[in-house]
């Protein structure tokens, strides 16, 4: 018999699946951030935290929309970012699968990596866990770098711990205010 072959991807989705039947529909607690600097940027982000929630994703808690500087490419409106406490018991490729349908459901076309947007949504922090796929990087790879991310974060769970980092949002804040 022919040995099956699985890639990293593969294994990610087993891995998942194992997971998911092991917590028998616990639900896991994630954060969002949510970003908008195209048309109405308070009603995208409104729209995105709705459709989540229709999607069975409860919206725990919600920061405060904060108008911020535009990443990387500067040649663009401002930004609003928040971010959002969720439960949830999808696993973190389902969670990011509807990110993904709602992006498109609220208008997101295909942009350059740094462009402007009608939403952004990213998973930031999903439990305490570490995954390294060629989709799927939680905690968010540039999270602890990003003042926008940091401060919504720092608003609603201060004390979360970033899981690889091994410091809570209120301390990477500091320290990323200290190194601009
Ligand atoms: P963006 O341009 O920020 O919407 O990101 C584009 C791609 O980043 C998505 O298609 C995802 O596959 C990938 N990605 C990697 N890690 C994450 C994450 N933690 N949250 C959301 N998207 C992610």
């Amino acid at each position: 018999m022919t040995p099956t072959r699985y890639d990293k991807a593969h294994l990610q989705t087993l891995r998942e699946g194992i997971f998911k039947r092991i917590s028998g529909g616990q639900l896991y607690t994630a954060y969002i951030g949510i970003g908008s600097n195209l048309g109405d940027r308070k009603k995208n982000c409104e729209c995105a935290i709705e459709l989540l929630q229709q999607q069975g994703v409860s919206v725990r808690q919600r920061s405060s929309l904060r108008e911020t500087q535009p990443w990387g490419n500067k040649n663009q409106p401002l930004f609003l970012n928040m971010a959002i406490e969720v439960e949830t018991d999808c696993t973190p490729r389902e969670l990011l699968a509807i990110l993904k349908e709602i992006e498109t459901r609220v208008g997101r076309k295909k942009t350059s990596p740094w462009g402007p947007r009608i939403i952004d949504l990213d998973i930031l922090i999903y439990n305490a866990m570490v995954i390294k796929s060629r989709e799927l990087t939680i905690p968010h790879p540039f999270m602890h770098e990003r003042d926008f991310v940091l401060q919504p974060l720092d608003e609603i769970a201060p004390e979360l711990v970033h899981p690889v980092l091994k410091k809570n949002m209120r301390e990477l804040l500091k320290s990323c205010a200290e190194e601009r």
